[in-house]
């Protein structure tokens, strides 16, 4: 008989507590008496950590941070703040590889979603029974180096679609599209999901697909964290290829560069293709994958870039590999290259394990004991699934365009200047640029940035996160101006 009288007493005095305690000083207070109070850290330590990202250039401290244990400790946490008359903030955060701040939440509570992972033991594998296609049910919070190293070590899979660097979770990369040099062929990592569990901003897990709840599924794909929390995704996998043919070739003519590049892309013979730009700042062998070039090959290319007033372009590709084909790759290699208008002598070639490939970037989350800011701008993109939030401009052919600028705190004024520059140099050229990992300060700059899509965003925030809990970090609907 005490149970319910208790159960009574405990949500009144929450639901007291969130009316009568002014806002926003003591969330922690609300919830205290929660089931989820002992997973809630208060201590300077874990405020530090949510307070920090990549960029290194916000740094917003929560009042809390929520290592769950479970899926309900997201429910939960989500329904109390639904129940105070001022709900508080929640973002989730992934591997903290944000620049800007949007994993933070300021004045609420962070979800540390690292708490669920399970290092890629949780990952398991099914074939679909009718098409006979594989798959693997992977949760939010785990990184993609674990997904695939558990989907190839034991089951001879891989996803299709990757980012350049592998220390990313699954929840914070398919909240933004998830790109690289496979994009043109497989779509971002968006386009290769085929189910979600998600946990709205209402507080309710709802499973969801092209065909199940597929508004949500649509929203959630690219939504920048703004209807719910990922916690488990169906990524679509492909047999894993054993050995890439990885090769790089540099150019010192610009319309030579995008042309191959289009024609490579357009003739679909490799698996991955890439663009970068190498200046006298950026050497060939770089953080991106430092261990391309032989000594001999970097003072080559740098002789080269000397010659052509510091900058050079080079297109990398990758071909994939395995037994069966081991006999016909170089064929097919040079069948791709012929015809390219590298400059003449310039193309490096390396035989190498898919895995010394696909993890070539390595794991960048050493502790510094200055962290550099990183501000960097990202602008983009190829054609999508329409449905999904993530924003594309309207063309045929995307460049991605990313500017992965590393600096010290004094050298932040000249960087920012310029990523301005380049933004207002594209909008008087009426080049329709649009941001990937976007940025922006007010509700205008937001609405021009999803276009025409804007009007069924706010729609679909008011009908999954109504009391606009979550991902504030983002500044899409907490804006000031
Ligand atoms: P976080 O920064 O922790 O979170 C990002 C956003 O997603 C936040 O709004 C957060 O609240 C939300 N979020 C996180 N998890 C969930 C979840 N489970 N459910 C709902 N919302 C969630 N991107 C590419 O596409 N290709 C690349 O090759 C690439 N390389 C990168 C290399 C480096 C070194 C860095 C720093 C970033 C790179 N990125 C790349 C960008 C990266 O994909 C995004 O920054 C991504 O959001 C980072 O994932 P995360 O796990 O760190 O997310």
């Amino acid at each position: 008989p005490f149970l319910p009288l208790f159960t009574i007493l405990t949500y009144l005095l929450i639901s007291i507590s969130c009316d009568l305690n002014p806002w926003p000083p003591s969330i922690p207070i609300h919830i205290q008496s929660s089931p989820i109070a002992p997973r809630l850290h208060n201590d300077l330590s874990s405020l530090k950590t949510a307070s920090l990202d990549y960029g290194n250039l916000v740094h917003t401290p929560p009042l809390s941070v929520l290592r769950p244990s479970s899926i309900d400790d997201l429910i939960a946490l989500v329904r109390i703040s639904n129940n105070c008359s001022s709900p508080f903030p929640i973002s989730v955060r992934g591997h903290g590889h944000s620049v800007r701040g949007q994993a933070m939440a300021p004045g609420g509570v962070v979800v540390d979603i690292s708490a669920l992972a399970k290092g890629g033991e949780g990952v398991r594998v099914s074939r679909d029974p009718v098409l006979g296609f594989h798959y693997a049910d992977v949760g939010g919070g785990e990184v993609w180096m674990d997904v695939l190293r558990r989907c190839t070590e034991e089951h001879g899979l891989a996803p299709v679609s990757w980012t350049d660097y592998l220390y990313l979770t699954v929840g914070g990369t398919l909240s933004n599209g998830g790109i690289s040099g496979q994009s043109f062929l497989h779509g971002p990592q968006i386009s290769n999901v085929l189910e979600m569990d998600v946990v709205t901003g209402k507080g309710e897990l709802i499973t969801c697909s092209h065909e199940m709840n597929s508004e949500l599924f649509f929203a959630v794909l690219g939504g920048l964290g703004q209807f719910g929390i990922i916690v488990r995704a169906r990524i679509v996998l492909e047999k894993a290829p054993t050995r890439a043919k990885w090769v790089r070739m540099i150019y010192n003519d610009f319309s030579k560069f995008t042309r191959d590049q289009e024609h490579l892309i357009s003739i679909k013979g490799a698996n991955y293709v890439e663009g970068s730009l190498l200046t006298d700042k950026s050497p060939p062998n770089n953080w991106r994958s430092s261990s391309f070039y032989s000594s001999s090959h970097q003072s080559k290319i740098g002789t080269l870039l000397k010659n052509n007033q510091g900058l050079l372009y080079s297109i990398e590709l990758v071909k994939y590999y395995d037994d069966l084909t081991a006999n016909t790759i170089d064929q097919e290699i040079e069948m791709i290259i012929e015809n390219l208008s590298f400059v003449d002598g310039f193309i490096f070639k390396r035989d190498v394990p898919i895995m010394d490939f696909l993890a070539r970037v390595g794991n960048l989350d050493k502790p510094e004991a200055e962290p550099a800011a990183h501000p960097w701008l990202n602008l983009f993109v190829p054609r999508w699934e329409d449905r999904m939030s993530a924003v594309t401009p309207d063309e045929n052919i995307f460049y991605t365009l990313g500017l992965l600028h590393t600096c010290e705190p004094h050298e932040l004024g000249y960087f920012e200047d310029q990523n301005n520059e380049i933004i207002k140099f594209c909008e008087e050229a009426g080049i329709e640029i649009k941001q990937y990992l976007p940025h922006y300060k007010s509700r205008k700059d937001w609405m021009k940035h999803f276009g025409r899509k804007w009007k069924t965003f706010e729609e679909r925030k008011m009908k999954f996160d109504p009391r606009m809990i979550l991902s504030r970090g983002q500044n899409i609907f907490n804006h000031v101006t």
